[in-house]
């Protein structure tokens, strides 16, 4: 399995409990999946007597507690990031499956609740040095091929600026915030969150056709080589200046992708269907990087959108990877699931 190689995907399924919902009106349906946590196994159901069999690098249940989905999601990709590579940890599903509550709860009145973003965020601040270390933090929504600034809504339009030499990714236009401790993370994620429902109402959509992206900048000073220090005795010897600490730099990337849905390509017109189009594109661009990845081809289509742009530098090489799949339990939204797998079983 892809477990720990970097470059490699790591992919875990996370099945949602039934809502409200779908244990009273349909209480006696039996779930189209059934869950082997223990042999990483999912099957899901054709009917009553078949049913095809899946593997994951995890399976977690609908009893999943958050904690346990951060320690094998996302804690080896932070901990990566934290020894100075890129990291992205990108939640793909259905609308309604548990993405958001994966990634961006907050749990502030339960802590017990809080998802990847701020368990990454805890664990970043407590790894790093308040005196020679930095954290800065941007948060952007990714729509119809265009990249927002939440952290400032009058920023609707960044560019991404890709250094030919080294490949890496900057979003020089975007807001950087320096983040010193938990509080202060929380409140740009609330603030954030403001300005994408403010934004996507002015648009007139709805968040789950957006692409969400946060992005945590480290920056670690690490003492270089250690440099003689001259002696009285040793008169060739001119004044050396203590080594200058090096700056590491690294990136977590943290996605919370827009619903995976089939959109109604047929029946949409205008802007409805131009959404549609660049959903789907994104989506397609980002499954056949991850396909490329898995398949260790040398034609990465990195290029084909503007998700799969921003990723170049935190997706593949050296940097480590992490997709989380969501699914539903009801067969009525069967076909979505299988699809969801589908997107899982080939980032594998
Ligand atoms: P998405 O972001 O994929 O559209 P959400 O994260 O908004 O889905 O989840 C949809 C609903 O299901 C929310 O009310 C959320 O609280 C609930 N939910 C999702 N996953 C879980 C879970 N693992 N345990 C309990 N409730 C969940
Ligand atoms: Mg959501």
């Amino acid at each position: 399995t892809a477990a720990g190689v970097p470059g490699r995907v790591r992919v875990a399924v996370r099945l949602r409990p039934r809502n409200a919902e779908e244990s009273t009106a349909d209480a006696d349906f039996a779930d189209c999946v059934e869950l082997q946590p223990e042999l990483k196994r999912l099957k899901l159901r054709k009917n009553n007597w078949e049913s095809e069999t899946y593997e994951f690098d995890e399976v977690l249940t609908e009893f999943a507690s958050q904690k346990r989905v951060y320690e094998v999601v996302a804690k080896p990709v932070v901990e990566s990031v934290l020894d100075g590579y890129n990291g992205t940890v990108m939640a793909y599903g259905q609308t309604g499956t548990g993405k958001t509550f994966t990634l961006g709860r907050l749990g502030e009145e339960d802590t017990s609740a809080r998802g990847i973003m701020v368990r990454s965020m805890e664990e970043i601040l407590v790894n790093v040095s308040r005196e020679t270390d930095s954290i800065s933090v941007s948060y952007l929504q990714l729509y119809m091929e265009t990249i927002q600034d939440l952290l400032d809504p009058a920023n609707d339009n960044i560019s991404i600026v890709e250094d030919p030499r080294t490949g890496d990714v900057s979003l020089p236009g975007a807001t950087h915030v320096e983040i010193k401790d938990e509080q202060s993370f929380l409140e740009l994620l609330r603030l954030g969150e403001a300005h994408r429902i403010a934004a996507n109402t002015k648009l007139n959509t709805e968040s789950s056709r957006s692409h969400a992206i946060l992005m945590v900048h480290v920056k670690r000073s690490v003492l270089g080589e250690e440099v003689a220090i001259p002696t009285e005795s040793d008169k060739s010897s001119h004044f050396v200046k203590p080594p200058k600490p090096l700056v590491r730099k690294s990136k977590l990337v943290l996605v919370d992708l827009a619903g995976s849905e089939r959109v109604q390509k047929s029946g949409s017109e205008g802007h409805m269907l131009e959404e549609a189009k660049s959903i789907n594109l994104s989506l397609s661009a980002l499954g056949k990087c991850i396909n490329a990845l898995a398949e260790n081809s040398a034609h990465v289509p990195i290029r084909d959108s503007k998700l799969t742009r921003l990723l170049r530098d935190s997706f593949g090489g050296t940097a480590r990877t992490s997709l989380i799949v969501t699914i539903g339990p009801s067969p009525r939204h069967r076909g979505e699931t299988a699809s969801t797998i589908l997107f899982g079983q080939r980032a594998m």
